[in-house]
């Protein structure tokens, strides 16, 4: 699959439109685990830790989601119709990148624990207390979902050329 990049203006307009929730219950099961399947591939490709369906040209409200190799668990995660319905007061600043705004990152502040609600691809209720870098990629991804980018709340945002080689945190 082809991730949409706001390199693209006609992108850039798509990635901005918030995604309304998908009707689970009229949906066509065997074509959402399709696309499950194909955005896990393609966020595994990019070397990316998330990545909403919108990222990749879908107008359905849904992510997926995986940490990096080095933590524990790594599990992935599919959610539908996600809902932050708890964040704590804690807060995190951490660098962030965004696979739809290549070579760009910045600092962005964040709930450090936060309760996500959601379903399954075949519709069971799921809910997820994640913290740290789990509960920055559902921010991240949920912001997507609604339309918004990182770089439009990140401080100190940065370009960085091919070239560079420091490490930095996966993009989502
Ligand atoms: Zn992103």
């Amino acid at each position: 699959m082809k991730i949409l990049t706001t390199e693209n203006k006609k992108n850039e307009e798509f990635l901005r439109m918030p995604v309304s929730e998908l009707d689970l219950s009229s949906a066509d099961t065997k074509e959402l685990r399709h696309l499950v399947k194909d955005m896990r591939a393609t966020m595994n490709e990019a070397n990316g830790v998330g990545l909403s369906a919108n990222q990749v040209g879908i107008s359905k409200r849904f992510f997926v989601a995986q940490l990096p190799a080095t933590d524990e668990p790594q599990k992935f995660y599919a959610i539908f119709n996600p809902v932050i319905t708890k964040r704590s007061k804690e807060l995190e600043t951490h660098e962030e990148g965004c696979l739809s705004i290549p070579l760009t990152f910045g600092d962005v502040e964040r709930a450090h624990v936060i309760t996500l609600e959601g379903h399954a691809v075949h519709g069971k209720k799921v809910v997820v207390k994640a913290q740290g870098l789990l509960a920055r990629i559902f921010q991240h991804e949920l912001d997507h979902l609604d339309g918004k980018l990182f770089v439009d709340v990140a401080k100190n945002v940065r370009k960085h050329s091919l070239e560079d080689e420091t490490p930095h945190s996966g993009e989502i």
